[in-house]
């Protein structure tokens, strides 16, 4: 299993089913747990996905619909019960700070930890960042405030060959500015080019989550070069008028976007409750774009 990997907690669209809960996601990268969205049914998926409590701090809410929020007040009142410790972060878009920090004053007001509240701009921008990855939020286009966020790891640094730095008597000092792309220069002048001491980084791997949108080239912009891209279908492409008065996209659409980000695979979800398999929405998304996968409540998904 790879250090960078995406969980579906659940993947129905606004009501729940006897096959789909609503929209959540947990990202594990390196052992740390963020939450995309949380709907009714993501803490008790996160109990049978084995995915610590403990582990979670931070969430991403992407719009204030009840499928894509509702499930936030009992997580964090059960992250209470767990004796969670230090805080949990919830970045969500600026009209429901108010009405979650009402919730929380009331149902958390014995919690163990602390729970911040950061409103997204509304043009979005990066929303969070470490040494090693950024979180960026993007405009989506629903009926109400809408943002999609993409985990970009920051590029990596090149491999010392042990052989070479032995050769050269590379001195420690000068062994991060060789992983960074530098040449040495040893005490007598002589340039050592970078290649003769160092092999390429690993590739930096990313994902989007195009949350609830109608089809808009913009978003295929904002996520453009990201390697898996999740994008709802809610619908098939019969049903393409009823996508665009209710603020969704077909299956097809969200192959569109794929295609014109050029993403190396496609995960779609956010499924109208019509439908009991699939299929249908796969092989719609295929016509634009080959490799799509459906998300399913418990996969885990490698981000490459
Ligand atoms: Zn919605």
């Amino acid at each position: 299993m790879s250090d960078f990997t995406l969980n579906i907690l659940g993947c129905g669209s606004a009501v729940p089913t006897p096959l789909h809960n609503p929209s959540s996601q947990v990202i594990d990268y390196r052992g740390k747990l963020m939450m995309i969205d949380c709907g009714e049914g993501a803490q008790s998926m996160m109990r049978r996905m084995h995915l610590p409590f403990s582990r979670l701090s931070r969430i991403f809410i992407s719009h204030l619909h009840g499928d894509h929020c509702l499930g936030l007040p009992g997580l964090l009142s059960t992250l209470s019960l767990h004796e969670k410790t230090g805080t949990v972060v919830i970045h969500l878009p600026a009209d429901g700070v108010d009405i979650m920090k009402r919730i929380t004053d009331y149902f958390c007001r014995e919690s163990t930890y602390e729970i911040i509240f950061e409103p997204i701009p509304d043009d979005g921008g990066i929303i969070y960042e470490t040494s090693s990855l950024i979180v960026k939020a993007f405009p989506l286009y629903h009926r109400v405030p809408c943002f999609g966020f993409q985990f970009s790891e920051k590029p990596k640094q090149r491999h010392l060959k042990g052989d070479m730095a032995k050769f050269y008597s590379l001195p420690i000092s000068a062994i991060n500015a060789v992983k960074n792309g530098e040449d040495y220069i040893t005490p007598d002048g002589t340039v050592v080019p970078n290649e003769h001491l160092t092999t390429p980084p690993d590739p930096s791997r990313s994902y989007a989550y195009c949350s609830d949108t109608a089809f808009d080239t913009r978003v295929a912009e904002a996520v453009k070069g990201t390697h898996v891209i999740y994008h709802e279908a809610t619908y098939d492409s019969s049903l393409a008028d009823d996508a665009r008065q209710r603020g969704h996209s077909t299956a097809a659409e969200a192959g569109q976007i794929a295609a014109l980000a050029q993403a190396e695979m496609l995960v779609i979800g956010h499924y109208s409750k019509r439908y009991t398999n699939v299929d249908i929405l796969v092989d719609d998304a295929r016509t634009q774009f080959p490799n799509v996968i459906a998300a399913q409540e418990g996969l885990t998904i490698d981000i490459i």
